[in-house]
């Protein structure tokens, strides 16, 4: 199969893994399109299928290959890109036939390998793409990415040996970004890269010109300069490095959302320290104080590995009483994998899976019933939300406040909104809250600013 005379050609797309990896896809189908082509929503349909993979864990490694198994059965016009390409050789074993394996970012492969399988039509009604790219998030949020790659050398992950070391953008091109973004009517932006609080350290923090003025590659800087565009804008992966404190008195100010989303990963000093997590300091609890005085209604989300190798029941145990001093609102937690490349592979005291499972369990256990805990405080309270979605007959919006970011949060439930639009921003007045998630219903009817969102 490569493209018809009489249509356009169309690929197909499949997008695994983190949001790191579904801007990489928006980037390469956004060039797709600029050049004619369609995506096709069928592997039938499809001349050629791109599959873009994530290879950090075994298990996300084990989808990308049955990811690109199942493309060949059903398509057999296969081009592999993202993490799992530093695996070709495995990939090509399983599949001679494939027709490209590219890495992370790496689009103008992606595209030479595109129009050799696929050549592009000329067009000229082709380059009608919006100046904003496309995105596979709803319209009214999208992920920013401000840089690639990463400088630290935590030793169970193999990113920077993915994806090398830091390289940021610099900060006029991501403000130009983010500035279209907002006026194609994105009300939330999420600012992701691998170590967001370095951003900028590669480039010196050299200044870019941004609406005719400098603007320094810094973190501080940056989160100034997008709040003022008047979205929402979220931070994800900040290490808590001194001038976060910085960052929190921009929280306070309301020019970014009060969420501080922080991989603390482990709180016993021994692991931390066998984990060569980057700012890892036995002061954590003191900072969040700290931080949550100067920001009483911050939200903090962390992500949790138990189970890695010498943790003893003391080592868990010293987690638990953290966790239950930290309060966090928000928490994720992995059983550790003993990742392919990874230096922890090879430290002693592995953790058996069994109990690996059961401490995962009791973790997230604690974190549930602190979730519950710091919701029911905010019963009684009025609160903007976001409008993700809406369930007209049930005559429920599906929202999100300030505390949830999208896919990995909780959800704030209205009743009797039904009728606002996904991208709306509303006021509601919380009546009650579950383990992770608020309900409510609008503190005033439903007027004309409930439809203002983006369609
Ligand atoms: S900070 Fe650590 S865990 Fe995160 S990408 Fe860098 S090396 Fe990996």
């Amino acid at each position: 199969m490569t493209g018809r005379a009489d249509r356009p050609p169309r690929i197909g797309f499949v997008s695994l893994g983190c949001p790191k990896a579904l801007v990489d896809s928006e980037r390469i189908i956004t060039r797709l399109r600029a050049e004619g082509y369609e995506i096709a929503g069928s592997y039938e349909g499809a001349d050629a299928v791109v599959v873009n993979t994530c290879g950090f864990i075994d298990s996300a490694r084990a989808e990308s290959f049955d990811a690109i198994a199942e493309a060949m059965a059903e398509n057999g016009r296969v081009i592999v890109t993202g993490c799992l390409g530093h695996e070709e050789e495995a990939i090509r074993a399983r599949h001679p036939g494939i027709l490209a394996v590219t890495g992370p970012h790496q689009y103008e492969a992606v595209m030479a390998a595109v129009h050799r399988a696929v050549p592009p039509r000329h067009d000229p009604h082709m380059a009608l793409v919006p100046p904003q790219g496309l995105r596979l998030t709803p319209r009214h949020y999208a992920y920013l990415k401000i840089a690639e790659g990463c400088n630290n050398r935590c030793s169970f992950c193999i990113i920077p040996a993915l994806r090398g070391p830091l390289a940021s953008r610099p900060a006029g091109d991501v403000l130009a970004e983010a500035e279209r973004l907002v006026a194609a009517g994105v009300e939330e932006l999420l600012v992701i890269s691998q170590d967001t609080g370095a951003y900028g350290l590669d480039l010196k923090h050299a200044p870019s010109d941004w609406r005719g003025a400098p603007v320094r590659a810094h973190i501080v800087d940056l989160a100034e300069a997008l709040g003022s565009l008047g979205a929402w804008v979220r931070l994800h992966y900040v290490y808590p490095y001194p001038h976060v404190d910085r960052l929190l008195a921009l929280m306070a100010e309301g020019a970014i959302l009060p969420y501080l989303d922080i991989p603390f990963q482990h709180a016993s000093p021994a692991i931390l320290k066998a984990m060569r997590r980057p700012a890892a300091q036995e002061k954590t609890l003191a900072r969040i104080r700290a931080w949550r005085e100067a920001v009483p209604d911050l939200a903090i989300r962390s992500t949790f590995i138990v189970g890695f190798p010498g943790e003893t029941e003391a080592d868990f145990a010293a987690l638990l009483d953290w966790l239950e001093e930290a309060e966090l609102d928000r928490v994720g937690c992995f059983a550790y994998e003993n990742v392919a490349g990874a230096a922890s592979r090879a430290l002693d005291g592995q953790v058996a899976e069994t109990v690996k499972a059961e401490r995962r369990a009791r973790f997230m256990e604690a974190a549930q019933r602190i979730s519950a805990r710091r919701l029911a405080a905010k019963v009684g309270r009025e609160i903007e939300v976001l409008v993700d979605a809406v369930d007209e007959e049930a005559d429920i919006a599906i929202a999100r406040s300030k505390w949830d970011a999208p896919e990995i949060d909780g959800q704030v439930l209205v009743a009797g909104a039904g009728r606002a639009s996904p991208g709306a921003r509303l006021g509601v007045r919380i009546a009650g809250a579950d383990s992770y998630d608020l309900h409510g219903a609008p503190a005033a009817p439903l007027g004309a600013e409930a439809g203002a969102g983006p369609a």
